[in-house]
């Protein structure tokens, strides 16, 4: 698993571990510490977990990996994924997000060929016409080259199971995850200033920072906040066990198959903000402030086919994973 000891990594080596699969977590350390991997350590009991501290981008450590591995499918999570700094600094983001997963499959192709699974995004859909999304939804342009990344990516994975068919490609676009585990042990760990909702709602409300900005209330929405499909990250892993368990099975009916990772519920940031409230039974300090550049007025998923084909659903609801979200962050805090 590339880029597996950060967050949504962490959550899905746990996942695969309790579903039966011997995982190896690969990571340059560049985003995280190992924190969560010495929590996913701790919630699996698997204290011989492998760890190989490594750079996608450099060709003969990836070697290494699959010569020191048999390597039946790969999760690919390496790569940066700050939209803002993105815009400001885009030659670090192409070179990265683009150079480890062409270096990858150059490496899984010379070692005869592998399953591949891609962390996509909703942000290649852009402003759908109208939502929910579904897979054949038209990707719109890019609005940051961490965006670009995502399309890219998903091009080159198309591009190579076509010309290459020992190459099998999953690409999973997740829309908006949020939480934690359920046990406190491992999260999201935001370096400096969260971008995403959650960790600064969370971080607010620890006393981290000030007060939460909601970006924007005069939308085109019913309450005037910005509409999302919050899917829980628990969930979210899960989905990553039935994608992997479909390739691995040589269940997969095309050699690249593309599936929404969401609940198929929109939710506004008001509500999400208050829901916070409520189920921590706490008050958080919001404002309201001007909307933000880039960001899209309303999307959610169409999770149908990732229900009918790789049987999988969202099930926690959104209050589970906000407290779960704030256990997490309280855990952080008594360290
Ligand atoms: P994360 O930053 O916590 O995890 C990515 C990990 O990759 C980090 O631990 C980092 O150290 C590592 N990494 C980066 N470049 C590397 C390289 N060249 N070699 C080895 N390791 C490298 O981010 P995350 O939230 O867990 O996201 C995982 C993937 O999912 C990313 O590709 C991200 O773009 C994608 N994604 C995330 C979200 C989200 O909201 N979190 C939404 C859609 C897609
Ligand atoms: N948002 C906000 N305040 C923040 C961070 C985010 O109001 O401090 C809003 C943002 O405008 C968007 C939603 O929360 O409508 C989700 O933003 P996030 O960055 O978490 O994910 P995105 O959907 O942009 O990828």
């Amino acid at each position: 698993m590339s880029g597996g000891a950060g967050y949504i990594g962490s959550h899905v080596t746990v996942e695969l571990i309790q579903a039966g699969y011997d995982v190896v977590v690969a990571d340059n350390l560049s985003n995280c510490d190992l924190t969560c991997f010495e929590g996913v350590k701790k919630i699996t009991g698997k204290s011989d977990l492998p760890f190989v501290k490594m750079d996608f981008c450099d060709h003969a450590a990836t070697e290494g990996l699959f010569s020191s591995f048999k390597i039946d499918a790969v999760i690919h999570f390496a790569g940066f994924k700050a939209v803002g700094e993105s815009v400001s600094d885009p030659l670090k983001y192409y070179s990265n997000n683009l150079g480890s997963f062409v270096n990858l499959l150059q490496v899984a192709r010379a070692h005869g060929g592998c399953n591949v699974l891609f962390s996509s995004s909703a942000t290649v859909y852009g402003e759908p016409e109208k939502s929910p999304a579904t897979e054949s939804t038209p990707r719109q342009s890019a609005t940051s080259p961490y965006g670009n990344t995502k399309q890219i990516c998903e091009d080159i994975l198309r591009d190579s199971v076509k010309a290459y068919p020992e190459i099998k490609g999953i690409a999973l676009r997740y829309f908006n995850p949020i939480g934690a585990h359920p046990s406190a042990l491992i999260g999201e760990l935001p370096r400096g200033v969260p971008n995403n909702l959650v960790p600064f709602i969370t971080q607010t409300a620890v006393g981290k920072r000030e007060c939460l900005s909601i970006f924007g209330n005069d939308y085109p929405t019913p309450d005037g906040t910005c509409l999302r499909d919050y899917i829980d990250i628990v969930d979210l892993a899960k989905a990553h066990v039935c994608a992997v368990r479909r390739m691995l099975d040589g269940q997969m009916e095309q050699p690249y198959e593309i599936y929404n990772i969401g609940t198929g519920r929109p939710v506004s940031v008001l509500e999400l903000v208050t829901s916070f409230e409520k189920v921590n039974n706490l008050k958080l300090n919001y404002k309201f402030a001007a909307r933000r550049p880039g960001d899209v007025t309303a999307i959610w998923a169409d999770p149908a086919l990732a229900c009918e084909k790789l049987h999988w659903k969202a099930e926690r609801s959104v209050e589970e994973t906000l407290a779960s979200a704030w256990a997490w962050e309280k855990h952080l805090a008594e360290q």
